[in-house]
């Protein structure tokens, strides 16, 4: 096999411009692991950029950190991964700091937070035909998954991390309010944690996809959602709500959707200007609602979305659009993905 020194990778110069570039692979260390990637999904942080709306994370970026790929070969010291492995990636982490070694890994004070390249690029290189990873942030896939899938693993694991915190029970009643990307991707970790899964949405393409992957819909536009899940639970209303959406309306919704005492409310989303939530502690104290926050992976959520995805628990396949773009068309990618209404626009990143 001819040596690999060169990466083509995408790089945001500035609003609305992408361009691939190349450059050296980086110097593999003995915990290192050559990957030739295969696909990188374009997440609302990078399109945000790409539209002007996240400019805050800086330029030249080299974006994207959904993705997955093939070991091609693994530095000296590497345990557990083998050339021909499928893996996808993880947050990078030092796994020496005490965050680390308490397991929160997306806490890591050790890593390189700012992202920004000897070279001088911002992001990940997840946008590259190949690229140099830590083997400790690479996690196994089925070899039978399609590569756009796989690189649900980082999604996933934040999803995992949310349901986890909420504490969802089998056979509990889950309101997800939302069926974009991130509210169907609940949705399906929810399903398999043996909950009935109710989702809310207004936008006639999210429900039809909701309906197909199974789960019982409330259309928004035929009347009050608050209503409309009462009546779905004989009035007593749900266990749990997922927020998927960043907004004021549905963080109020979601209190008012809870079973009369003991409920809790999932804040899965940002949103901007910041949401607020409508209601006052003296109904939280006598409902006795918790309210709970969520954001971003540890190790142990990969870990558990890999086996989500590797088993089949969870399926992936209505979350990808069905128009893929080769990484020479990066600007296209970008203004596809951009697109309200939009779930994942997939990059394959070696054809
Ligand atoms: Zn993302
Ligand atoms: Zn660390």
């Amino acid at each position: 096999m001819e040596e690999i020194k060169k990466m083509k990778f995408s790089v945001l110069t500035e609003k609305g411009h992408a361009e691939v570039r190349e450059r050296n692979l980086p110097e593999m260390g003995p915990d290192d692991v050559l990957v030739k990637q295969l696909a990188c999904n374009i997440c609302t942080t990078d399109y945000g950029q790409w539209l002007g709306l996240r400019e805050h994370q800086g330029y030249p970026m080299a974006g994207g950190h959904e993705e997955s790929g093939i070991v091609m070969a693994i530095g000296e010291d590497v345990k557990d991964l083998k050339p021909g492995d499928h893996v996808a990636v993880a947050y990078d982490s030092c796994g020496k700091c005490e965050a680390c070694r308490r397991g929160q890994e997306s806490m890591c004070t050790g890593a390189d937070y700012k992202n920004l390249s000897e070279d001088g690029y911002r992001g990940k290189f997840g946008f590259a035909n190949y690229n140099v990873r830590q083997a400790r942030t690479l996690v196994k896939m089925n070899p039978d998954l399609d590569p756009s899938e796989a690189a649900f693993l980082e999604p996933l694991a934040t999803v995992c991390k949310g349901v986890d915190k909420l504490r969802l029970q089998p056979f509990e009643t889950v309101v997800v309010i939302g069926a974009g990307t991130m509210g169907l991707v609940n949705a399906q970790a929810a399903k398999a944690r043996n909950c009935r899964v109710i989702v809310t949405e207004l936008m006639e393409k999210k429900i039809q996809t909701a309906r197909a992957m199974g789960f019982e819909v409330v259309d928004v536009s035929a009347g009050d959602p608050v209503e409309q899940v009462k009546k779905l639970t004989d009035g007593k209303g749900v266990d749990a709500v997922i927020v998927a959406v960043g907004n004021t309306g549905a963080n109020t919704q979601a209190v008012q959707m809870l079973k009369k005492v003991d409920g809790r409310v999932l804040l899965f989303a940002a949103g901007y200007p910041a949401p607020r939530i409508e209601t006052d502690s003296n109904e939280l104290h006598y409902r006795r609602i918790e309210l709970i926050g969520t954001f971003g992976a540890d190790m142990k959520d990969f870990f558990e979305a890999a086996r989500l995805l590797n088993t089949g628990a969870v399926d992936m396949s209505k979350l990808v659009e069905p128009e893929k773009f080769p990484l020479d068309r990066i600007q296209d990618a970008f203004a596809a993905a951009s697109v309200p209404g939009k779930y994942r626009v997939s990059v394959l990143l070696n054809e």
